[in-house]
């Protein structure tokens, strides 16, 4: 059987990772949101972390999102620590704190959606929800050679109904690690160990000389351009902040002031500009230093930064009423995005 392959593959070759070794739904949720887009080895200290500060669920239900997602910095897809925040909250109001143990009632959680559901249902609850992530895909369509895309409805539908039949009469939680750490270690998306692979015999995709063209997609993700002009407002001791609102990347999260072009501006236009003179009040501010511009890479954008630095008097405060100075030394209490981090860290 199939199932029974990949479980003796995952019993000698499975890697020892802190999540494994509870049942504790709470901890497994934390750790299966934390690996959303992020790789093992970096989860691994954020989660040892994120559970030493928060080590239940009511301690994160009872915490400020500042302290959460100061936690989470430099992790990148913030919405994962606010939702994670909030569902924290959810469970504590509504279930007595107590994590819930349906599937039915798990994907009804804010930031979970049916991977996550049959993650934590499966992993901590042990009942039959075969897990679909892009591991599972991959490993499906190259054994079984499906060629319908990973990316559509009936693609979805598709590759369910067969990850439920192949999770057949196996322990849920044992076969649905073992097929998502075969994905992530034997059948990798680049140059998977055929050779030494258990399941070769079977495999449709070696056989035929389809591992490169599988899994497929059916469109290509096209990527948005911004050019984010940071203005590092600084005197020797402090440096201007603002808190990121609205519904965007990085939300609630701190910035230096910034001014947003969709198309890369020169630096007499950015003089020109509205807010430039709303950040510094129309005094004629010199640039003294400006970095070269910066590609940052998030899933469907590239954000283009430029960091201008220039500095301030003392007793300066900029008219716009979001903006305000914090001293060096107070850096770390902030939540900033990677980009900000990077750019203090090269500043200390
Ligand atoms: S033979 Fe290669 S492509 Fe097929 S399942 Fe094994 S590792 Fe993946």
């Amino acid at each position: 059987m199939l199932n029974n392959q990949i479980i003796n593959w995952y019993s000698k070759n499975k890697r020892d990772l802190p999540w494994r070794k509870t049942k504790d739904p709470y901890l497994i949720w934390i750790s299966e949101i934390m690996l959303q887009q992020t790789r093992v080895a970096t989860a691994i200290d954020y989660y040892n972390r994120f559970i030493e500060r928060f080590p239940t669920l009511s301690c994160l239900a009872k915490a400020k999102e500042q302290e959460v997602l100061n936690l989470w910095q430099g992790l990148g897809y913030y919405s994962r620590a606010r939702n994670l925040h909030y569902a924290a909250k959810t469970v504590q109001q509504e279930y007595d704190g107590v994590f819930p143990a349906t599937y039915k009632e798990i994907i009804q959680l804010k930031g979970i959606g049916t991977y996550t559901a049959a993650a934590i249902s499966s992993f901590a609850f042990n009942l039959p929800h075969a897990v679909l992530d892009g591991n599972v895909f991959r490993v499906l369509s190259r054994l079984f050679g499906i060629e319908t895309p990973i990316d559509t409805t009936i693609g979805k539908k598709l590759f369910q109904k067969l990850a439920n039949e192949t999770l057949a009469d196996a322990s849920p939680e044992i076969y649905n690690q073992a097929i998502i750490e075969f994905g992530a270690l034997q059948c990798t998306p680049k140059s998977p160990d055929c050779e030494n692979c258990p399941l070769l015999a079977n495999c449709y995709a070696y056989s035929n000389q389809m591992i490169e063209i599988l899994p497929k997609k059916s469109k290509q993700i096209r990527l948005k351009d911004r050019y984010f002009y940071y203005l590092f407002l600084y005197c020797p001791d402090r440096f201007a902040i603002e808190k990121r609102e609205g519904k965007d990347i990085w939300q609630n999260m701190y910035q230096y002031p910034l001014i947003e072009s969709a198309t890369p501006l020169k630096n007499e236009q950015l003089i020109e500009s509205r807010k430039w003179k709303n950040y510094l009040n129309d005094c004629n501010a010199v640039i003294k230093f400006q970095s070269k511009p910066i590609i940052h890479k998030l899933s469907h954008q590239n954000i283009h930064a430029c960091f201008l630095h220039i500095e301030i008097n003392k007793n300066f405060s900029s008219k716009n009423k979001n903006v305000f100075f914090i001293k060096n030394e107070d850096m770390d209490k902030y939540p900033f995005p990677k980009l900000i981090e990077n750019h203090l860290s090269r500043l200390k």
